[in-house]
């Protein structure tokens, strides 16, 4: 029998991981442990520019105005403490250069510190994993649309393997870069729907005006969103929801396409939706409307869990942690702009927290 003490006992205490996000536009910090409510924080500082898009350099400097305030209201609203945590988990990548390095920096930090392994995360597994865990579909075809990434994947062999994705610009920033090249944002998001969402209120779609461009398994919208810019421009003001109608039709349906032609290639009978566009209500519906249709088990992840999050660095970092998956020494933690989701080993599938 296990004693206060000893080493059983010291292993059945549940793991605790504090998990630092700061790949974008968000820096975000949150503690995990293996048990019931499993999030106990999950602190949240948005950058959003008045103008314009994201300044990687501003975004970096804001960052690192919240990063200790972020931290410390993390471990106080979790009530644990630094030397409780079993690791710190930290998204190295993908990313934008200068945000990345803040969140690597408040990582080795803390790890040094406190003596910690210090879990590397990529930030497109933790979409999925976050995907997994809110939704009990423990294996299936995930829809990864965010401000950087259009991706159609599924686990495979030891990784998530890409079955589509976009050939140019993400879904999220076509969205965005349209909105604010035509002056109706930012704000983008506002009571949770997206600008484009809200001018196409009362539009129409109009045939033949936009391109409809899907390759094989990928989607491409850097062509959609030059056409949608002038038809704007030459339409003009009256009918610019007609546009934002037409554009978002088929901006999704692109996406739902890829999706089902990856069902049918996979046979994966689950599907699930992640990233910041996972919010908008229209996309959740097409695809709902294509499982139904299919027969395909389909659970979005909730909305609050759609965008970056440090929840879903600190649950990924615990689910690698627990399958034994190689830490890093701190001073060995570097950040990979570009690390691509199909680099990582994911041994501990199809398993997750609960
Ligand atoms: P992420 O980087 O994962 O946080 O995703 C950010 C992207 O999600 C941005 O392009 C946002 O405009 C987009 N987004 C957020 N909420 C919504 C929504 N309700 N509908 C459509 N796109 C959204
Ligand atoms: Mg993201």
């Amino acid at each position: 029998m296990a004693t206060a003490g000893t080493r059983s006992s010291s292993r059945s205490r549940p793991l605790y991981v504090l998990g630092i996000e700061s790949t974008a536009h968000t820096f975000g910090v949150s503690v995990v442990g293996e048990e019931e409510p499993f999030i106990l924080s999950d602190v949240r500082r948005h950058y959003r520019p008045e103008r314009g898009g994201i300044l990687p350099r501003e975004v970096a400097s804001f960052f690192s105005r919240v990063a200790g305030e972020a931290v410390g209201e993390a471990l106080r609203e979790a009530g644990v403490g630094p030397r409780d945590l079993a690791g710190v988990a930290v998204a190295l990548g993908p990313g934008m250069g200068p945000a990345l390095r803040v969140g690597a920096t408040v990582a080795r930090a803390l790890a040094a510190a406190y003596s910690k392994p210090l879990i590397p995360v990529n930030h497109a597994v933790a979409h999925i994993e976050i995907a997994r865990f809110t939704t009990g579909l423990l294996d299936p075809l995930v829809v990864y649309v965010s401000g950087g990434n259009t991706t159609i994947t599924t686990f495979l062999e030891g990784r998530y393997r890409v079955f589509g994705e976009t050939l140019d610009i993400a879904l999220g920033n076509l969205l965005d870069t349209f909105s604010r090249e035509v002056g109706i944002a930012p704000p983008y998001v506002v009571g949770g729907r997206h600008a484009v969402d809200r001018c196409a209120e009362g539009g129409d779609y109009v045939d033949g005006l936009l391109p409809y461009v899907v390759k094989g398994q990928d989607v491409s919208y850097s062509g959609l969103l030059t056409a949608a810019l002038r038809a704007a421009r030459r339409l003009g003001r009256g009918r610019l929801a007609d546009v934002c109608y037409t554009l978002r039709e088929i901006a999704y349906s692109a996406i739902v396409e890829v999706a089902e032609r990856g069902l049918a290639h996979t046979g994966k009978g689950q599907l699930t939706l992640t990233g910041g566009v996972a919010a908008s209500d229209v996309l959740r519906e097409k695809l709902r409307l294509m499982a139904e249709a299919r027969g395909v088990d389909y659970k979005p992840v909730p909305k609050r869990y759609a965008g970056d999050n440090g929840a879903m660095i600190a649950l990924t970092g615990l689910l690698a942690l627990r399958s034994g998956a190689p830490t890093l020494e701190p001073a060995r933690a570097f950040i990979r702009q570009r690390w691509r989701l199909d680099e990582v080993e994911v041994p501990w599938y199809p398993s997750t927290l609960g």
